[in-house]
Formats: C-alpha cells, structure tokens, sequence
C-alpha cells in the first residue's frame, strides 16, 4: 500500500498529499478541506483532511446507535478475531503508516515504527480478551444460592484524542471499546488525521461492521464539544491539555456520563547521591529528550542531591548532545521536528523565561532557527528556584530544568510539590530509597532507574491529581472497566 490508497473522491485526486477521511457508517466521506504543513519541511503539505461539523457527528452517532446491538450480540471471539485481523493488516501496512505519521506529527521514523508496533499489540492484547472470563462466579450466604458477576457494554462511546501519539491513543482506546462490543466515534487531533485515517482503514478493511467505528475530523470546540452534548453518548474518554479535559468533565458530568481524563504532567526524576551519574543522566535524557519531549510522561524538572550534582550535569549535558534534531524521516536522526510553529513558540518563549529569569543554558539555545522546519535542539537549564514556571508548569518540548535539594526527603517533597501527578522516577541503587519513593510520591506511574516515558501496554495507566480523572484506569484488562457496565446476579435454584 502507498501513502495514496486512501480512498479519494474526484476532488482529492489532484492532491498529491494523502487524504484523510470521515469513517462514518462504513462510508468514507468529506473533501479535503484542511491541509496540514510537514513541521520538518514547512513547505511540504503532509496531509489534507475534512473539518467536520454537528451533522457529522449526528450522522457519526446515529448509525452507531443502531449498529452496536448487533456488535454487542456477537460472540466476544468473533470481535476479537477483528480486532486481530485489524492488527495484521496495520503490520502489513507499517512502512506507509509509519512514514505519513512522521510526515503529519514530526517525530523520528524509528519512534513511529514503535508506535505502529504498539498499536498492532494493543489491537492484538484487546482481540485476544474476547476469549477471556470477563466477570466471577462468587459464594452467597443464602443456601442454594449462586453469585455471579457480569461487565456489559455500554453503547456508543466517544474518543477525542491529542497529536502526540496519533496512532497507538486512537488504538488504546478503540480497542477495550470495541472487544466489550461497544460503537464508537473517535475525534482525532486536527494535526494528525492520517494516523487516526490508518488505524480505521485497518479496522474497516478487516471487517468491523458499518456504524461501529467512526471518525470525524474537525475542530475541538466544534466535534469534540457536540460529541460531548450529545445525549446518546454513554461515555467518553479524552486524551488532551488539562484546560479541555476539564471543560469535557463538567459537560459529561452535568448529565452523569461516564467520563475518563487524560491530561498533563510535569514527570520528575530524582538523582539520589548513589546513583550512576552516567545511567541517570541516559534515563533523563531518554525521558526528557525522546519523541522531542512531546510524550505527556516526558521528564521535565529534574531534583539532584549535591554529591552527584556536576557529575550527572555534564554526563547529562553529553547525553543532550546526541539528540541532534531534524527530519524525522532521515537516517540517524533522534529527535524529530516540533509538531507546530505554535509549539516552537511556547517552548522558545519557556526556554527565553527562564534564562530571563536567571536560569543558566547548559546546552541547548533560546534562539533557535525554524526557517527550515521546527528543529528545537535539547535544553537543559540549571539554576532555576523551584517555583520558577520552567519548574512547575508544563511546556511539552525537548527541555528539562535541573534543581538541587539537599537530601531525599527534601527531593520527594519537591517531586510531589506540584498539581500534575502522572508519572515519576527515582535514580538510585539503594532499595529503601527505591521502595520510599515509590510507596509515597503522588504519581499514576513511577519508574525506578527508567525513564519517566515509556509503558507497557498490559498494565494500568493513568495519572492522579490534575493528570487524571482518578478514576478508571487506561490500558491493560484494567481498560475493560471504563467501557463496561458492571452487573451481579444472584442466581437461586
Ligand atoms: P488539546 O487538549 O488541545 O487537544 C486534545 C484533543 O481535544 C484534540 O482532538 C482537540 O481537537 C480536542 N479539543 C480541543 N478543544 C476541545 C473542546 N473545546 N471540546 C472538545 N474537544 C476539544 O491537546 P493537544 O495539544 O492535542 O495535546 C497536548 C496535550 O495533551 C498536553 O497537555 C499533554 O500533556 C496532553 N497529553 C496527555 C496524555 C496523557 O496520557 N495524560 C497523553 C498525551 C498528551
């Protein structure tokens, strides 16, 4: 498959990017009437897209509406046998998949390939739960009496994902929805609607019936928020900025739907004295600097203790220097372009900030050139006071600020010391450390001696304070609960 199989009416046909479409009841519909720029060649179109509106998303949810009993009445190993065929055919298509992600969002071609593999698990992991016990058969205190425990779907639920993982968030959504025999109508971010195009080609192709998965694209205020009006919505799960999430929340809220947040994170490592300088500052850097920082567990403060304090800068300030920024798509580059000019801006106007404000710019620059696409190399800052904004606010890029604490104590207390608790680390050789940390820092996630980004996909993932809802859980079995109504029944005979 090449990158321009997507199925193109007459008017697309002279586009020589491709073009992503509405998936709506099994028909691809919509003109190309967006175009999305390649942040590594600005002069390069990478993409065009349809802006949806209230009449697709009406559209979007009625036929899903009417298709997802019949989803519901199949056999659970007759939808996961989709799902894994989905899986196969996205394996088969990897190198355009990959290639139009790092076209539309920017990172390097290795970690779109990463990415592709993760959303070919997941939709494997997901499709092999459909031939898994789904609920508990439970003693009563009644003679005669049998309890059993049933998860049900719930109807249609809507998806609205953000840019930065365009593939595998769509999957690891879609994919516990649809095994628990529920429809869907996933919004991608405006940014990157090839990704989210790919995953319901896969699913289209392999035989997912019309009306059950659906795509819209479009504006956030516009199909995101009357995705979340919609009364015949029965949940919704949202991967974005805290600000959105938030707003969904109280929408969702009002009329008691069930809602899951995924939002911010401002990660933290903490180097303890008796670690590896040199290890620490590759587990920072990995975090920090991988897929250009725009990872929601990207590691951005940094708390170290005095004895390790130079060591770990200058191995940190080498580590730095081999993400040497630029086209995604050429060989032997590590960190790929910044997805927009909007977000070279903010990380420039946070690096400029800091230094403004007495920051020191170890390596990295508060200048950098975009002329020829959105290349912003790694920064670390030192120097900085521990509420200085570079420190506590989130800035989704390539840069980590670096604070002295003087012990554990005062270095946990620093890390929990902020509203965002997704994930968190910990450099140490010590256990009682390791085991400290991890019992009391207020984070979904904590690594020890790892970066702060990367997950497993069979495991919980969420976050607590402002990162989450605190409530369901993504990924994993665990993913199963949010789409799924719980029953008990007792049964007498
Ligand atoms: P965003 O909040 O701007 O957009 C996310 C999605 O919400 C997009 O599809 C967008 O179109 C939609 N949206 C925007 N306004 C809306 C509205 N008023 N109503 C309904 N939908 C609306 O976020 P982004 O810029 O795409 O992504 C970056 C943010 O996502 C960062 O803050 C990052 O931390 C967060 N993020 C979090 C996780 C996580 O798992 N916690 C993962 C990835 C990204």
């Amino acid at each position: 498959m090449t990158s321009t199989t997507f199925a193109a009416p007459t008017d697309a046909t002279a586009l020589e990017a491709p073009v992503a479409r509405h998936l709506i009841n099994g028909q691809w519909l919509g003109g190309a009437d967006a175009t999305r720029m390649n942040p590594a060649r600005p002069d390069q179109v990478a993409a065009h897209s349809p802006r949806g509106g209230a009449g697709e998303v009406d559209a979007a949810i009625t036929s899903a509406v009417a298709a997802q009993p019949d989803w519901a009445a199949l056999p659970a190993p007759a939808r996961g046998a989709i799902l894994i065929a989905a899986a196969g055919l996205l394996e088969e298509r990897e190198a355009t998949v990959a290639a139009d992600l790092v076209r539309e969002e920017g990172k390097t071609l290795a970690e779109a390939k990463g990415e592709v593999k993760r959303a070919v698990d997941v939709l494997r992991f997901f499709g092999s739960l459909g031939w898994a016990a789904t609920g508990d058969v439970l003693p009563s205190g009644t003679p005669g009496t049998t309890i059993t425990t049933r998860r049900e779907a719930m109807g249609v639920f809507a998806l609205i994902t953000p840019w930065n993982f365009p593939l595998a968030i769509p999957a690891w959504k879609s994919a516990p929805a649809l095994i628990s025999g529920n429809a869907v109508v996933l919004k991608p971010a405006e940014l990157t609607p090839l990704s989210a195009t790919h995953l319901a080609r896969a699913l289209h192709d392999a035989g997912v019936p019309a009306g059950i998965f659906n795509v819209v694209h479009g504006k956030g205020k516009v199909v995101g928020d009357a995705l979340a009006r919609d009364p015949r919505i029965a949940g919704l799960s949202f991967t974005g900025s805290t600000g959105v999430g938030l707003g969904l929340q109280s929408i969702l809220n009002a009329r008691r739907a069930r809602v899951q947040l995924e939002m911010g994170g401002k990660n933290a490592v903490l180097v303890l004295d008796d670690a590896d300088a040199a290890a620490a500052a590759q587990v920072v850097a990995a975090g920090a600097f991988g897929l250009t920082g725009q990872a929601c567990t990207a590691t951005s403060r940094v708390y170290v203790t005095p004895g390790v304090r130079e060591a770990f800068l200058a191995e940190l300030v080498a580590a730095a220097a081999a993400y040497v920024p630029g086209d995604g798509l050429a060989p032997g580059v590590r960190l790929g372009a910044v997805v927009s000019a909007d977000q070279f801006n903010q990380d420039v106007a946070a690096v400029r900030g800091a230094v403004e404000r007495g920051g020191r710019l170890l390596h990295g620059s508060a200048d950098p050139d975009s002329t020829d696409g959105f290349f912003f190399a790694p920064v670390v800052l030192a120097g900085l006071s521990d509420d200085d904004p570079a420190v506590t606010e989130e800035i989704f890029g390539p840069i980590v600020a670096v604070v002295e604490v003087a012990d554990f104590e005062a270095g946990l207390a620093a890390v929990n010391n902020s509203r965002y608790g997704l994930t968190a680390g910990i450099c140490t050789n010590s256990l009682k450390f390791s085991t400290e940390f991890a019992a009391r820092v207020q984070a979904g996630v904590v690594k020890v001696n790892r970066p702060t980004s990367g997950l497993d996909l069979n495991v919980p993932f969420g976050g607590v304070k402002d990162s989450s809802t605190n409530t369901f859980r993504e990924q994993g079995r665990t993913a199963l609960d949010f789409y799924t109504w719980g029953k008990t029944v007792y049964t007498g005979i």
